[in-house]
């Protein structure tokens, strides 16, 4: 049998985080190997942000900004390693960005730019990679991890499992670091698609005729909420509010969806039968709304004939409805769809710092594959890159 390549690190998956991780790792003088199953490295990078790659919030260091089970977890890695830092990273790689809503900042270019700096950073810190390796098994015999491939077997004190989630199975995605947490005795919080769209149910049917209508929405959830943009689809809701929201979504949750936020549609609707008295509620909503959607909201409200024959009353409680639409989803699109997986492996089990397993001394787990979950916007990446820095620097 030959014999084993060693090395001081070995970095599985080639992603957002795991190139960090590795470059960083290198840089600090390591021998790092990085491995992939596909042929490319940071495939999901590449299709990020419509091929712009948002690749960081101004306020991706909010801890609040993460979902995980334990809030405060992902505290001490994004407090370390900052969006500003990504920024300078990225000028001095003479990438132009610029910010778009919210902190969202975009390559003006591609998201080839960010894979090239990545690459770029790996090859100044004598990375190795090796890309088109099926990784198949994973073992510590000697107290060190031995990584065996089908041409070679890789060993290493330290091993960092950096193979994201399973959301679009398509691109490669596997539930492999979930695999190898049980292996070494971590917990897994049950995976589920996060930032996706979701299904309506017959009840909602009506809304199918209006796909490709968006508007500016304030989506709820308990006491979450998000004004931005929502999309209907041919099969339910998409589009930014309804993405966010549905990261805090579960099965036969109802989210409110106000058409009108800022708007106290109550008041619109009563004081437009003071001042004329003879139009149809639906040529109102015509005036804030796309005009399918309009017709759409009049018919379900029984909005129909002039104003005047409406109660005040009638016309209030239809005004609430449009401040809080209730829909509830029948469903999601589930992983085929979903940007990020919330849940996976249980920070409980990891030390915040380094990302280290407590049970496993030398292991860790970065980026997706871990129970920290970003809002859409930039802040996944922050976390790929906070979490791949944060294990680089201990590894
Ligand atoms: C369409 C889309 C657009 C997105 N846009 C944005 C955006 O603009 N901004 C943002 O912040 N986030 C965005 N995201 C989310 C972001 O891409 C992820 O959060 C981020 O890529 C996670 O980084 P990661 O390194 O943990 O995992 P990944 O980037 O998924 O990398 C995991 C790597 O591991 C490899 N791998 C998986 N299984 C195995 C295995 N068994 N053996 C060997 N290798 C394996 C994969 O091939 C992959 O290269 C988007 C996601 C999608 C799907």
């Amino acid at each position: 049998m030959d014999h084993p390549s060693s090395y001081d690190v070995i970095v599985i998956g080639a992603g957002a985080a795991g190139m960090m991780c590795a470059l960083t790792a290198g840089q600090r003088g390591r021998r790092a190997l990085l491995l992939d199953h596909l042929d490319r490295a940071g495939a999901k990078i590449l299709i990020s942000g419509g091929g712009r790659c948002n690749f960081t919030n101004v306020e991706g260091d909010k801890a609040d900004r993460y979902l995980c089970a334990n809030p405060h977890f992902a505290r001490s890695a994004l407090g370390r390693y900052r969006p500003q830092d990504f920024i300078d990273l990225v000028e001095a790689h003479g990438i132009a960005w610029h910010e778009k809503t919210l902190g969202q900042l975009f390559c003006d270019g591609s998201a080839r730019q960010i894979v090239a700096m990545l690459e770029d950073e790996c090859a100044k810190g004598g990375v190795e990679t090796k890309l088109q390796t099926r990784i198949a098994a994973i073992s510590k015999p000697d107290g060190r991890f031995h990584v065996e491939t089908p041409g070679a077997t890789f060993v290493a004190p330290s091993l960092v499992i950096a193979t994201g989630g399973p959301s679009i199975p398509k691109m490669g995605a596997t539930g492999f670091a979930y695999d190898i947490a049980r292996q070494f005795g971590l917990k897994v919080i049950e995976p589920r698609p996060a930032l996706v769209p979701l299904t309506l149910g017959a009840d909602d049917r009506l809304f199918e005729s209006l796909s490709g209508v968006s508007l500016e929405v304030e989506a709820r959830l308990g006491k979450v909420h998000f004004r931005e943009a929502a999309l209907f689809t041919h099969r339910g809701l998409s589009g930014p509010a309804i993405l966010q929201i549905s990261s805090y979504w579960r099965h036969g949750d109802s989210i409110a969806v106000d058409l009108l936020p800022g708007i106290d549609a109550s008041a619109l609707l009563t004081g437009a039968k003071r001042a004329r008295p003879n139009a149809e509620p639906r040529t109102i909503l015509r005036e804030r709304f796309p005009d399918r959607l309009a017709d759409v909201l009049a018919d379900r409200l029984a909005l129909t004939g002039a104003l005047h024959g409406h109660k005040d009353a009638a016309l209030a409680e239809a005004g609430r409805r449009l401040n809080g639409w209730g829909f509830t989803p029948s469903g999601s699109e589930g992983f085929a769809k979903a940007e990020v997986t919330i849940g996976g492996v249980s920070t409980e089990g990891l030390d915040q710092r380094s990302l280290m397993a407590k049970k496993a001394p030398g292991l860790h787990f970065i980026g997706e594959a871990v129970d920290v979950t970003g809002w859409l916007g930039g802040y996944n990446f922050q976390w790929a890159w906070a979490s791949g820095r944060a294990a680089g620097e201990s590894a």
